[in-house]
């Protein structure tokens, strides 16, 4: 059964997750002003599904069950299936400026579903029945996961058993007949406060000195044993202000990620589908990110259709909209942002089916979608915040825009001095621009500048991670051929 974006915040105080900011836990998370935008960004991918018109993009039929199901549950069955993925989260990012959460588990379901086929095929074991089971029971309840990839990883130049303080990389501590105890982290994890569940892989390739570490499992949110530590974000106490609403920029939806910890949580047989078989830790890891890479060709591109109508906003409120720079400006943000969405479509159009039956995206372009994602909303941000000026950042609060105390020698209030000096074009007021220009600001270098610029940058993994896989499926010793020939060189 679908939910509705309302069904899915009152599912969430259900749970007895365990969450700590600023020190303290949190016990009403689901209303928590710094909290709540994030969960009405999760809830819009509940919302959109309910919507007859997004219909045809937000659900479709389970291969599972042949059940109607939300797509971030799916498991992509073609080409067609891979793009309109793409096109859900531009759609997304559209209609909420931020990072929705959902599709890390979409992309975890799908290198999940694909890597256990592979591994009981070697190993005679059970996981992909569990997995296929686990996938039944998220699909019918129309829940969110956390697909959680990331370990703190402690020193970098050692491996998962090399590091002084062994649970840096998360691993399984005890093995026992109906399951297996793990202990660890998962590190700035997307959304992990607002899910169900959790699913877990791990987060590098390895040798079997790192049997331990190879593991892959769900459990709840809740499980016993597990807790969250929010990680902030710039101006983040701005939604603590009494009556904040301007001053946000975008006051309704915003992103999430918090460390996950494991103190010795216990994991029944049937929610594991890696344990031990440190050989496919790799493949996993590598398909994952390769989903997550062709993702941002997606959600960081209905962003930056904002960010682009937001400079553009910008633009007319400052009565600059005609010059030839400023258009200029905004086709060269387009361009940018096209040639992004070019990538998501592009690695999903070359998509093929893996040896279980999903699709899988072509791994060379969704790296170098995700590449090219490390440098263009930089560069689109960059322009915003040309076009906005420096206005952006220097201007007062709210409260001073509306404050009725007076200051002037004719009785003028701090409101009214705010309002005459910062207006710009006479067709819009001043609260438009102000507006506008907070917005910029929010997506630029506040809450909302994790999801549209460092998350950019690291998120699906830091840009070196996508230069390696391009080097190795660049070959460029047939590319070498293709020059000797026609060079003439034997
Ligand atoms: Fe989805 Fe983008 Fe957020 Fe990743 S960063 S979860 S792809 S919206
Ligand atoms: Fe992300």
């Amino acid at each position: 059964m679908l939910m509705t974006g309302a069904q899915y915040i009152e599912s969430l105080r259900k749970l007895n997750t365990r969450v700590y900011m600023f020190g303290e836990k949190i016990e009403n998370w689901v209303d928590h002003p710094i909290i709540r935008p994030s969960i009405n960004c999760v809830a819009m991918t509940y919302d959109l599904a309910q919507d007859p018109q997004y219909a045809d993009l937000m659900t479709t039929k389970s291969s599972l069950t042949g059940k109607t199901i939300n797509r971030f549950a799916h498991l992509h069955q073609s080409t067609d299936d891979l793009k309109k993925k793409v096109k859900m989260q531009r759609l997304c990012g559209q209609k909420t400026a931020s990072c929705f959460q959902r599709c890390v588990g979409m992309d975890a379901f799908n290198a999940v579903f694909s890597t256990t086929y592979e591994i009981d095929q070697k190993y005679g074991t059970e996981y992909h029945k569990n997995f296929i089971e686990y996938l039944k029971y998220i699909q019918e309840k129309d829940l969110i996961v956390d697909g959680a990839m990331t370990d703190p990883k402690g020193n970098r130049g050692a491996s998962p058993a090399g590091q002084k303080d062994a649970d840096l990389f998360l691993r399984i501590v005890e093995r026992r007949e109906d399951g297996i105890v793990v202990r660890g982290a998962k590190t700035h994890q997307t959304g992990s406060i607002n899910s169900h569940e959790h699913l877990i892989m791990p987060t590098i390739a390895m040798t079997e000195a790192d049997k331990d570490y190879a593991v892959s499992f769900a459990c709840p949110s809740d499980a016993e044993g597990l807790y969250m530590i929010y990680g902030r974000q710039s101006c983040d106490t701005r939604k603590l202000e009494e009556g904040a609403d301007i001053d946000l920029g975008n006051k309704e939806y915003g992103g999430q990620e918090a460390l996950v910890v494991f103190d010795n949580v216990f994991i029944p047989k049937d929610r594991i589908f890696l344990c031990g078989e440190y050989d496919f830790a790799g493949m996993m890891v590598e398909r994952f990110a390769g989903y997550h890479r062709q993702s941002y060709g997606g959600c960081k591109v209905g962003v930056g259709d904002v960010v682009i109508g937001a400079a553009a906003l910008a633009a007319d409120y400052n009565g600059a909209q005609k010059a030839s720079h400023i258009k200029d400006k905004l086709i060269e943000m387009t361009h940018l942002n096209e040639t992004l969405y070019c990538c998501g479509i592009a690695c999903s159009s070359e998509g093929y089916p893996t040896a279980a039956g999903n699709y899988q995206i072509d791994l060379l372009l969704a790296n170098v979608c995700k590449q090219n994602i490390t440098r263009f909303p930089y560069e689109i941000v960059r322009l915003a915040e040309d076009i906005a000026g420096g206005l952006m950042v220097t201007m007062p609060s709210e409260k001073d825009f509306k404050s009725e105390t007076v200051v002037g020698k004719n009785g003028e209030t701090i409101g009214d001095i705010c309002n005459k000096y910062f207006a710009g074009s006479p067709e819009y007021t001043t609260e438009e621009r102000m507006r506008i220009l907070r917005f910029l600001e929010n997506i630029c270098l506040g809450s909302a500048a994790v999801g549209y610029r460092t998350e950019s940058m690291h998120g699906a993994g830091s840009p070196q991670a996508q230069r390696i896989m391009i080097s190795r499926q660049g070959n460029i010793n047939a590319k070498k051929e293709l020059a000797k020939t026609i060079a003439g060189i034997k």
